[in-house]
């Protein structure tokens, strides 16, 4: 008899006091708030390195430290949701571009903006770079606070480091996508440079770029083409001149003949909006379809290939260490 209250109060806990817990658990789970971004200092072993930065946005120089500076240009060069170590990677990357454009490491400056501006934040000039506030209304609400955090882990956890050829600072030169196998720097430029050789890159595979199709009309091909060549680069049936093309060994169209004038594989991509030269192209009767591999130049960091790799296990002075020949990676003296 004295253990019938015992056991209507558990019951009374089961029936009504547990499944609040689960409730509410539940309610927690739903409305819990994204984590705080971890805004501690970024600490340096190369010490605190400050530059000036011109915002083209707001049209002023700002003053940075070098490593607050680095979060800002890869949440703007690479996709967040990017493996860390490829982040770290584009980190160590970025940093080196930086510090070799840096007036007081010697470099050349920003020549757009002044004699004091080491870099402007217009990636058709120097680097991309967005403010935290540009980054978090740009990414998904739930999502931008956890991609601050990675992204300033990146940059902490490779503080002060750069990518050196012979102890020196190597032009650090990256595209989206390579298709497959990245460019010699002599075949998209003039220089031959040792540690900016083609390599090999499965880890782009199957991934957004790795082939895409482009198809043009003959009228919007040749009126494209146009201010490329003399001659209207169709045919009086409307059929699309393009022949015979010469290639790099890694298969991007050097120069290719578009109504017999010889045009170059870059000149094609830029007349139509081609994500790479790296193409091929079938022309029927009234149209023309290129299918296209990677985005960008190719030489240096394939990022997706970055990435890629990275989730094959590798770590970021891996990563660097295979798309840049005889390269390593260290704290900057300075
Ligand atoms: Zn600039
Ligand atoms: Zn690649």
């Amino acid at each position: 008899m004295r253990k019938l209250p015992l056991v209507i109060i558990l019951l009374l806990l089961l029936i009504i006091i547990l499944p609040a817990l689960v409730v509410r658990g539940c309610r927690n789970e739903a409305t819990e708030p994204p984590p705080a971004v971890d805004r501690a200092p970024i600490e340096s072993p190369a010490g605190e390195i400050t530059l000036q930065v011109f915002n083209h946005h707001l049209d002023e120089v700002q003053t940075m430290t070098l490593e607050e500076y680095l979060v800002g240009v890869v949440a703007a060069e690479m996709p967040a949701s990017f493996d860390i170590e490829a982040l770290k990677a584009q980190a160590v990357v970025a940093r080196t571009y930086t510090v070799n454009q840096m007036l007081s490491f010697g470099g050349k400056g920003c020549d757009k903006h002044g004699q004091t501006v080491d870099i402007c934040t217009n990636f058709a000039h120097c680097q991309a770079w967005e403010s935290e506030e540009e980054s978090l209304n740009r990414w998904p609400q739930d999502e931008g606070p956890g991609y601050l955090n990675k992204i300033r882990q990146a940059v902490r956890e490779t503080a002060g480091e750069v990518a050196l050829h012979n102890n020196e600072l190597i032009d650090a030169v990256f595209h989206a996508h390579c298709g497959g196998q990245t460019e010699n720097s002599e075949d998209v430029w003039t220089t031959a440079l040792a540690y900016l050789r083609g390599v090999d890159c499965p880890y782009c595979e199957g991934t957004r770029w790795s082939e895409t199709e482009h198809v043009f009309s003959s009228e919007q091909f040749a009126q494209k083409l146009l201010p490329y060549v003399s001659a209207v680069p169709v045919s009086s049936t409307g059929r699309p001149l393009l022949d015979a093309a010469t290639r790099t060994s890694s298969g991007r169209v050097l120069q290719l003949s578009v109504a017999g004038e010889a045009v170059s594989g870059r000149d094609i991509r830029t007349a139509l909006g081609l994500p790479s030269t790296n193409f091929t192209w079938q022309a029927t009767e009234d149209q023309i379809i290129f299918t296209n591999k990677g985005y960008g130049h190719g030489v240096g960091l394939c990022q997706y290939g970055a990435d890629g790799k990275a989730k094959a296990g590798n770590n970021y002075k891996e990563i660097i260490e295979y798309f840049y020949t005889d390269v390593t990676v260290d704290t900057l003296s300075p």
